[in-house]
């Protein structure tokens, strides 16, 4: 049967181990394209234009909202952050598992446009003080933007039941093995396929 293309949303607090997992994962997930976004905010140490995210300026970003390129965009910490639609749709398109790194605000909104195609998973540190001791410890970010951080983890846990599945990244390799399960469960979505399609074949074998 054709592979269908699937959505899977990851969100959590900056800082919990999101990029850190999947790094650990990729090879363990078939065929799948990773969504880069669209940022305003400064690139950090090391990171790649085009590689980590498309780095723009305020104008550039607000020239693409008005042109209506984004399937959705929020401002978080008080930067812009998006996700383009070209992309998504192409590699969709290509039956390809399409994973978003985005905040809570833009899970409602890709649910809203793409239930049926979209799994999501909410992953968080043990504790608050775990998240303040990563965010320190990755070393990237000033002590007001690590404040802010904090503050926005504490409102971004409140949303965790409106995931369909919960990691808590204590044991990276634990944490790493659920990931992995839940990556290969979006692809087998019921919603995913074209009932008239599947019944119309199933009867006529
Ligand atoms: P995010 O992508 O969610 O912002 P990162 O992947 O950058 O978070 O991780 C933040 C910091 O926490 C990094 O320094 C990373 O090495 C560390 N980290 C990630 N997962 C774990 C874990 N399970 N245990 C301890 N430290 C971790
Ligand atoms: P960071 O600055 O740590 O890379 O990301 C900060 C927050 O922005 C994280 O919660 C991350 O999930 C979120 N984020 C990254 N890209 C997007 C995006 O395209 N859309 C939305 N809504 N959030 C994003």
């Amino acid at each position: 049967m054709e592979k269908k293309g699937a959505i899977l949303i990851l969100s959590g607090p900056s800082g919990c181990g999101k990029s850190t997992l999947l790094k650990n994962v990729y090879k363990q997930i078939g065929d799948y394209h990773f969504s880069i976004s669209t940022t305003t905010r400064e690139p950090r140490e090391g990171e790649v234009d085009g590689v980590d995210y498309y780095f723009v300026s305020r104008e550039e970003f607000e020239e693409d909202i008005k042109k209506g390129h984004f399937l959705e965009w929020a401002e978080v910490h008080g930067n812009y952050y998006g996700t383009s639609l070209k992309p998504i749709i192409s590699a969709v398109n290509e039956g390809k598992l399409v994973i978003f790194d985005i905040d809570v605000q833009g899970h409602t909104i890709v649910r809203k446009k793409l239930d049926n195609i979209v799994t999501s998973v909410f992953i968080t540190t043990p504790s608050l003080m775990d998240l303040e001791n990563r965010l320190k410890s990755r070393n990237t970010d000033s002590d007001e933007v690590i404040e802010k951080r904090l503050t926005n983890a504490k409102t971004e846990i409140k949303y965790f039941r409106k995931y369909d599945y919960f990691i808590i990244n204590d044991d990276l390799e634990e944490a790493s093995k659920s990931l992995v399960a839940i990556a290969n469960i979006a692809r087998v979505k019921a919603k995913l396929f074209n009932d008239e399609e599947i019944i119309a074949k199933w009867l006529a074998k």
